[in-house]
């Protein structure tokens, strides 16, 4: 009986050894081929162009009253001066004072037209860490073959060469097939109102959108695990949601000598304890399934066999990315404690305690279900939950890889960067693309830059070969459209 068992145990065992093994054998790559393209030629003056660029002072502030509106002004006057083409033969239109659209009308007014995005504002130099900049911030310098400055990466580099890209088509009298839209804000740091206005404007005209283009991926050779640096290309396909919830205990104080048992600080500090003990469960859905479907087939055979087999493997991939704050953020709708307050006396026991909690919301989960989700985690009716509209955003949908959009994007990619790997991923961060929602189904995150340093930050640069190879790659992008 024992060796009856013993054998069922074993025949089922290489049964499942199989599965596993067919299961990999047959994940194939589904990176896409396309032949060398011809070499872009780019002058240099399209560097001093974006070095001067990076000396406006184009710095949004969260108190947008306060934004210096004559350094978006100087950086449009700018523009007009050194693409005079564009300026002749496409329609320029200011939205919400600083925004801008450009309308470049194509051969064919029933196809569906594309908008391609970036945006003139950047963040500020904290005076504090001024002094930590190897060179000025704002002086668009040049050293060891890096241009350096605030928005050289984040996001004058897509603003310039997209421009830079359309200038030289003019030059050879292109015109698109479908028309283009480039629209850049000038508040994208500073919570996206001025592409809104954009968005509602192409509303009332009707315009639907083929795709959209916007910031939010890169290629990276260090951040993908495995792949031995060969470089990868990060198309958002989607875009975490953002809700902010506040928590508010309001119960009797009192004099410190004589604490009850419970205090409003202990009520809220429990709430927050069982609230990050329930995180939101794991997915690979949407993106992130993507991702895994193009980057799975490329992998070292373990990870592939892991990948390929998410039937027997899922749970232990999702212990393994939970691990990491980045690779957790890519599967779940995050819980982020951000703001704590209560107290305004050492000898006071306060009535009140607040706490914000920032979520970021996986595509699939809603605003609503968070609520739920806190609820249910904290389950206390002493603990007030508070919506804070002012930044609340749902999630994004998820662009189909299937959509043309998609496609183009990776043969401009591929083209412009051979070699590289293509992988469709979810954007953790928010981009005003976002506001397009309701203008095209297909929104596309991805800048051509490699491996982004300092944005945001300290010492923001990127090579001046790697601007050149971003002008080439808008160019093949806007003249491969279809
Ligand atoms: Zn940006």
């Amino acid at each position: 009986m024992g060796k009856k068992i013993m054998l069922f145990l074993l025949v089922v065992f290489l049964v499942l050894v199989m599965i596993v093994l067919v299961k990999t054998f047959t994940f194939n790559s589904v990176q896409p081929n396309y032949p060398t393209a011809k070499l872009v030629l780019i002058n240099n003056q399209a560097i001093v162009h974006l070095q001067q660029g990076i000396r406006f002072k184009t710095v949004s502030l969260s108190d947008s009253a306060k934004t210096d509106s004559s350094a978006f002004l100087a950086l449009q006057r700018y523009l007009t001066q050194i693409y005079p083409l564009i300026h002749q033969k496409l329609q320029l239109e200011k939205v919400a004072q600083y925004s801008l659209v450009y309308t470049w009308k194509g051969k064919n007014l029933s196809l569906k037209p594309v908008v391609l995005m970036a945006h003139q504002d950047v963040v500020p130099v904290e005076k504090a860490s001024a002094a930590q900049w190897k060179v000025d911030p704002f002086g668009g310098i040049i050293q060891n073959g890096k241009l350096w400055g605030r928005g050289a990466a984040d996001d004058k580099i897509s603003l310039f060469a997209l421009l830079e890209a359309t200038e030289k088509l003019l030059q050879e009298n292109y015109q698109p097939k479908r028309s283009i839209y480039f629209v850049f804000g000038h508040d994208e740091e500073a919570g996206g109102k001025g592409v809104k206005a954009v968005a509602a404007l192409f509303k009332t005209r009707g315009i639907k959108a083929d795709w959209v283009l916007d910031e939010g991926g890169e290629i990276t050779k260090k951040e993908i695990p495995g792949l031995h640096e060969k470089p990868v290309a990060l198309i958002g396909t989607s875009e975490k949601g953002y809700l902010s919830i506040g928590l508010k205990v309001d119960i009797e104080g009192g004099h410190s000598s004589m604490p009850k048992t419970e205090t409003a600080v202990d009520v809220l500090i429990a709430a927050v304890q069982k609230l990050r003990a329930k995180p939101f469960p794991a997915s690979f859905d949407g993106s992130t399934g993507d991702f895994f479907k193009y980057l799975g087939p490329e992998m070292p055979f373990v990870s592939k066999m892991a990948i390929a087999n998410q039937w027997l493997f899922k749970p232990l991939l999702f212990e393994m990315y939970g691990k990491s704050a980045g690779g957790n953020a890519l599967i779940r709708t995050t819980i982020a404690p951000t703001i704590l307050q209560a107290g305004v006396k050492d000898n006071v026991i306060p009535a009140i305690a607040t706490a914000t909690i920032n979520f970021r919301l996986l595509p699939g989960t809603s605003i609503d279900a968070v609520f739920r989700h806190v609820k249910e985690a904290i389950q206390d009716d002493r603990v007030q939950l508070i919506k804070q509209n002012a930044f609340a955003e749902e999630a994004s949908a998820v662009t189909s890889t299937q959509s043309e959009g998609f496609k183009q994007l990776e043969k401009a990619v591929i083209e412009s960067y051979p070699g590289t790997l293509i992988a469709p991923y979810l954007t953790v961060g928010a981009t005003d693309s976002r506001q397009m929602a309701g203008i095209s189904a297909n929104i596309l995150r991805f800048a051509p830059i490699t491996d982004l340093e300092g944005m945001h930050g300290l010492n923001e640069h990127i090579g001046v070969d790697e601007y050149k190879k971003a002008i080439g790659f808008y160019y093949r992008l806007m003249k491969g459209l279809k």
